[in-house]
């Protein structure tokens, strides 16, 4: 079987020499998929051939991609693929026979919360960028328990994870080497992006399968404003040695009131894919940690201009843009609290959180003596609340965070159970909390008007073609 699945990653990659004959055996594979396909999978492959034969602007992306990426990375990221369908798909059914219930796609996990840099409304930087740290040995126990669900794809956060790629404290080995022994796997890499060197980038090529995101806020005024003098020079130094690799990497921007003008400018997005990006996470700011800044977070109205810029890019650029709040649609909706295809985050403390962004627990990796502490956390009540609340919420994925689109089922999981603050001084469930529930409210009216009953946009998709292939559906 192991030849089985090389070979045909082999074959891709042969294909991938020439762009002209990939694109159009995608779209043979793609017309002669729909028609026997299984039913589930019709609508993408029609959905592909739609996009070659209009030459949407993922056509031209996954063009970049072949052309100015390393194989290496074309090899990593097929390897994610076959491996994720192939073995991941039946370890995923016998998770659901063994357990009732769809395992998550991924986790995130932060091995520390320290960084050498001190930005402004960081959620690790709520954390104080203080001890404690995972160890080695606790990460790969995660990844170990992940994998067995099926899981093939990890997402490292922080902090800031650069500085454990060669040792993790009290350890001598690092991230580097969790990409060397689970070459099956593909690791995203949220990052400053400040400490990517030459040799660095360099690694991240040879590995293959590893993508850092590196944060931008804006031009340099922006970028320096939140993250310190110097900054946006050091990152444009990170996105250069990376594109000389032919690494496969993007950026990471999180919105607020003060640079939202910037990063929704066609200017912004083109700058990121001159230097090289073949994607971008836009975060809104909100306001979680111990000094929330309310100021910052953007108005509903902004919020909607940010939902309509995103779905633009998508639809009209050679790059993959998604908005982990306005994108809802694309993953059906909040993907928190372990649900069947979607994710729960290990802080640096061993906290196993429903998501980066909440900041509650009731389980923690070294207060266990379960060998399967994740597991445990799905099945919690804490979750499991989350989740119910998730599937109420489900008619509209435009609004779909419990943190900022319905605070109140947040705060009734935290109250009802065990679950308690990963650190002190929040306000999110206090202080906050009425002014949360009312910009939700005035978020869920728009989002309702722009998602309509049949569950289809009606301001996001008309504006571009009829016949929308990155639409939800
Ligand atoms: S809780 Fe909110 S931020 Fe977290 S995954 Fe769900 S929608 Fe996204």
């Amino acid at each position: 079987m192991v030849g089985l699945k090389q070979r045909l990653v082999d074959t891709v990659l042969g294909l991938a020499e020439d762009e002209d004959r990939l694109v159009s055996d995608l779209r043979k594979v793609a017309h002669v998929g729909k028609l026997i396909a299984p039913s589930m999978h019709r609508e993408q492959l029609r959905k592909l051939e739609w996009a070659i034969d209009n030459d949407h602007s993922a056509i031209e992306l996954i063009r970049r991609i072949v052309r100015d990426c390393d194989q290496s990375f074309l090899r990593g990221f097929l390897t994610l693929f076959v491996e994720h369908t192939w073995e991941g798909s039946r370890q995923r059914k016998r998770f659901e026979q063994q357990h009732g219930l769809w395992p998550p796609s991924f986790v995130v996990i932060s091995p520390l919360a320290a960084c050498n840099l001190d930005c402004a409304g960081c959620y690790a930087g709520a954390y104080g960028h203080m001890e404690p740290n995972l160890s080695y040995d606790d990460i790969v126990k995660i990844i170990e328990e992940a994998r067995g669900w099926g899981t093939r794809f990890i997402t490292i956060s922080g902090g800031e994870p650069t500085l454990y790629w060669n040792r993790i404290k009290g350890d001598d080995q690092g991230i580097k080497d969790i990409c060397e022994r689970y070459q099956d796997m593909v690791f995203l890499m949220y990052t400053n992006g400040t400490l990517i060197d030459e040799a660095m980038a360099a690694e991240m090529a040879q590995l293959g399968n590893i993508t850092p995101a590196i944060s931008v806020e804006g031009f340099k005024e922006e970028t320096d404003a939140r993250r310190g003098d110097g900054v946006y020079d050091k990152v444009m130094a990170a996105m250069d040695v990376l594109r000389e690799h032919k690494a496969f990497f993007g950026a990471s921007v999180t919105y607020t009131t003060r640079n939202l003008d910037t990063i929704a400018s066609d200017e912004f997005i083109e700058m990121l894919m001159d230097k090289g990006c073949f994607y971008a996470w836009y975060f809104m700011y909100v306001p979680v940690g111990r000094a929330p800044d309310l100021s910052l977070m953007v108005s509903p109205q902004q919020r909607e201009r940010m939902a309509h810029k995103t779905w633009e890019w998508l639809n009209t650029r050679p790059i993959f843009v998604a908005d982990f709040w306005n994108s809802g649609p694309l993953v059906k909706g909040c993907i928190a609290a372990g649900r069947p295809n979607g994710y729960m985050h290990i802080n640096h403390q061993g906290d196993i959180c429903p998501c980066v962004f909440m900041l509650y627990s009731a389980h923690n990796i070294h207060e266990s003596d379960s060998d399967t502490p994740l597991l445990d956390a799905v099945k919690s009540d804490f979750f499991e609340i989350i989740r119910k609340g998730q599937r109420e919420k489900e008619n509209n994925p435009l609004a779909p965070c419990q943190i900022v689109d319905h605070p109140e089922v947040l705060k009734e999981a935290v109250e009802s159970t065990t679950a308690s603050s990963t650190q002190e001084g929040q306000t999110l469930l206090t202080e906050l909390h009425p002014l949360l529930q009312q910009r939700a409210q005035e978020w869920c009216k728009i989002a309702d008007g722009l998602w309509t009953q049949s569950g289809t946009y009606t301001g996001l998709a008309r504006e571009y073609t009829e016949d929308q292939w990155l639409t939800p559906g």
